[in-house]
């Protein structure tokens, strides 16, 4: 195992004042979108640091993968990828993968 050097720079620590002050600038003028995160987010696969796009979910009992926008609140039992691995994502074997209609071009 070689770890990437950049591992360590990953934005996974509290929100800074300029994060904060960063996300209070809403594209939606707090009409439609009231839970959208203050916080960027990043891809969750190893070596990737592209910013979240969706948000993967496993859903055990239905053997399915679900992909769909980012979800509001990061949760332990889900996945947040970038665009690039959201749309290049694989399913296990016996596992079938639901893309939600935010990504049309990968289904
Ligand atoms: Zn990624």
């Amino acid at each position: 195992m070689i770890s990437a050097p950049g591992e360590s720079g990953r934005k996974t620590g509290v929100a800074s004042a300029w994060d904060i002050t960063r996300g209070t600038t809403s594209l939606y003028s707090g009409t439609t979108m009231p839970h959208r995160p203050i916080r960027p987010r990043l891809c969750s696969k190893a070596s990737c640091s592209h910013p979240a796009k969706a948000t993967l979910t496993y859903v055990y009992g239905d053997a399915q993968a679900v992909i769909g926008p980012l979800s509001a609140i990061a949760e332990p039992h889900t996945y947040d990828l970038c665009e690039v691995h959201a749309t290049s994502l694989t399913a296990p074997v016996g596992w079938s993968i639901v893309r939600h209609q935010a990504y049309p071009e990968a289904i």
